[in-house]
């Protein structure tokens, strides 16, 4: 009997699995529906309008390319499987942090990190001076600060941990459960720890924010942000900002993206032990006045000497000297040399993201950059 001949026996449907791990969920979410010749990737869908009598009609409401990018993303950052937890993409990290902020009812008070990346507080400083929000900025790390700052009545608690570029943390647990408590709506920007080190819905959190041009998409080659709640009707209202405010992603960015996030897991896990590898051979080099580190970022700074930092950050051959993070390159910057970074960020702090080479050929890079920092001084 030749094998087509053979009968074949009906398989039982079985209860599908549903994944748990980041590691399995980064892979698995976000594709199409698994019938014969289906693509596994959802395509990129290059339209701007799409024909009546739809879900979604118009491209700033959104488009199957950027849903496949949202789906991962909730799923990443929920919970729980069961959670409605939805994403809603956005054209940058600011778009997505203006919509939040766009939330805030004219002359709502916002409480807001001392040390947050700088357009985020450039934003807020600015609505602050033209009257649309009232600004307390608190140390986040400073738990009964924190706490103190939210026993008054106010609209938003603005977090960011890490910090960019100090790497200060909050007690999210704490501080998230005291604004639930009190009416406060809290938003955290979770750029630098992504979803696979810090799940700030689990902690209480009412929106998470990333800036989707850093780890998520993680190939330095595309602008998205991305914001993430599991309150439907928040989900709602910054759905209609995007539409109302314009800051939609274009498909083939978020086509990158979701590929990019595919390995999310592996990058982030291989950047932030290399980062350990880094910070414990920096803490012993001669110069280095100090070393923060989490995840796959570090901060270094050189006794004040900002002219070395400088010295350094152009001699690496491997890190590249640049700003942004994130990205399957390392990459270094001092913070300093933008005027609109906080002030008391060190003039000599270096950041440093940490990418998805080989730690030993990083460590050799940057401790020739660090000698010849030293000669040339
Ligand atoms: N949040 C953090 C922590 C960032 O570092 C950045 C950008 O560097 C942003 C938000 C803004 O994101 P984007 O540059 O994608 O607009």
């Amino acid at each position: 009997m030749s094998e087509s001949e053979a009968s074949v026996e009906p398989v039982e449907p079985v209860e599908p699995v549903e994944p748990v791990d980041p590691a399995t969920i980064a892979v698995t979410a976000g594709r199409p529906v698994r019938i014969p010749d289906a693509p596994l990737n959802t395509p990129i869908v290059a339209a701007s309008t799409f024909v009546a009598g739809g879900d979604i009609e118009y491209a700033r409401e959104g488009g199957p390319t950027i849903a496949a990018f949202e789906s991962v993303v909730a799923r990443l950052e929920s919970p729980d499987a069961g959670a409605a937890t939805q994403a809603i993409a956005f054209s940058s990290g600011m778009g997505a942090a203006d919509a939040a902020l766009d939330l805030v009812p004219i002359g709502g008070r916002v409480i807001a990190p001392t040390t947050a990346y700088t357009g985020v507080a450039a934003r807020l400083r600015e609505l602050q001076e033209r009257g649309a929000i009232e600004l307390e900025l608190v140390d986040i790390s400073d738990t009964a600060g924190v706490l103190t700052a939210l026993a008054e009545p106010a609209a938003l608690l603005w977090l960011e941990s890490p910090t960019n570029p100090l790497l200060e943390r909050a007690e999210l647990d704490t501080v998230l459960r005291a604004a639930r408590e009190r009416g406060t709506r809290s938003i955290v920007d979770n750029t630098f720890a992504t979803s696979i080190l810090q799940q700030p819905l689990a902690s209480g959190a009412d929106i998470v924010l990333h800036s989707a041009t850093k780890a998520l998409s993680g190939h330095s080659d595309l602008l998205m942000g991305v914001l993430v709640t599991d309150d439907p009707d928040i989900a709602q209202s910054l759905r209609s900002r995007r539409t109302l405010l314009g800051a939609t992603p274009s498909a083939f960015d978020a086509y990158l993206a979701t590929r990019g996030i595919r390995t999310l897991p592996l990058r982030i896990e291989r950047g932030r032990s290399t980062a350990e590898f880094l910070a414990e051979r920096l803490e012993a080099e001669p110069g280095i006045s100090r070393v923060r580190h989490f995840g796959t970022m570090l901060a270094i700074e050189f006794g004040g000497d900002a002219a070395r930092a400088d010295r350094v950050c152009d001699a690496t051959s491997i890190w590249v000297h640049a700003t942004s993070l994130g990205g399957v390159e390392s990459s270094l910057e001092r913070r300093r040399r933008w005027p609109l970074e906080a002030a008391h960020v060190p003039e000599d702090l270096v950041r440093l993201s940490v990418g998805i080479e080989a730690p030993e050929d990083l460590w050799q890079d940057l401790r020739a950059a660090l000698r010849t920092s030293q000669r040339d001084s």
